[in-house]
């Protein structure tokens, strides 16, 4: 099945605002022309498909592209699950505070196992009344479902972040974590599907103004390693500048 270009980014959930970052040709079971700067991994990134996916419909021995090199994005590259439906209804019942945020903050958990519950226990014991520190988890398919995006206790009070270092950044961050050690393994497919879906959404349709993006360890004054070296966020610059 061949969409078009405004079928696949509906179905991508992509909004308006949120269209004007992506790069043209975005048909997927198409032909993509190779632009300045892409590598494999951000085109696999964009169309929701992995690089070996793209080399084995190319034949390509290598991962070596050059500009202007045509390549067959294959059919079944478009995401195939919405993982926003249960984040969309439960948000839709809260009252967000729309001018308080004004960043997303993405980390990695630094352990594979675990999930919004396990986190939020732990952050508890370590004595953070408002529980678990990040406002979303998205699942490795370990502790919860791989892409499954949970809510925490802060997302639904709007309650500041407990993610970052700065008291500051805290008030006006939200936290986003993907369960997984990024130093060690790799985000999974569907994690960083999920990962795009909502911060599409979240930018585009939830906060709809200039909203900062960063990887914890670029916050000044942070020393960690988090989101880990296997995160693209090169990549996630690439889509949500600012
Ligand atoms: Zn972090």
């Amino acid at each position: 099945m061949t969409l078009s270009r405004r079928e696949f980014l509906t179905k991508m959930g992509l909004t308006a605002a949120a269209v004007t970052a992506l790069p043209v040709h975005l048909t997927a079971g198409s032909t993509y022309t190779v632009q300045k700067g892409d590598t494999l991994g951000h085109i696999a990134l964009r169309f929701g498909t992995s690089v070996r996916a793209i080399k084995n419909a190319n034949k390509l021995n290598s991962d070596l592209i050059r500009v202007g090199q045509k390549l067959s994005i294959p059919a079944d590259a478009a995401p195939s699950t919405d993982l926003l439906g249960a984040v969309r209804a439960q948000t839709s019942k809260i009252p967000v505070r729309v001018d308080n945020w004004r960043r997303i903050v993405v980390h990695h958990s630094a352990i594979k196992y675990g999930n919004a519950a396990a986190y939020d226990r732990e952050h508890r014991r370590r004595g953070m009344k408002n529980g678990l520190a990040y406002h979303f988890v998205i699942g490795n398919g370990i502790d919860s479902g791989d892409g499954e995006i949970e809510i925490g206790p802060r997302w639904q009070k709007q309650l500041l972040g407990g993610h970052v270092k700065s008291y500051k950044i805290n008030l006006t961050a939200i936290g986003i974590c993907l369960v997984g050690n990024f130093e060690k393994e790799h985000p999974t497919k569907r994690q960083l599907d999920a990962f795009t879906q909502l911060m599409d959404w979240l930018r585009g349709q939830v906060i709809p103004k200039a909203i900062h993006f960063a990887g914890h360890k670029e916050l000044r004054g942070e020393q960690t390693v988090c989101p880990g070296k296997n995160f693209p966020l090169a990549a996630m610059h690439q889509r949500y500048p600012g």
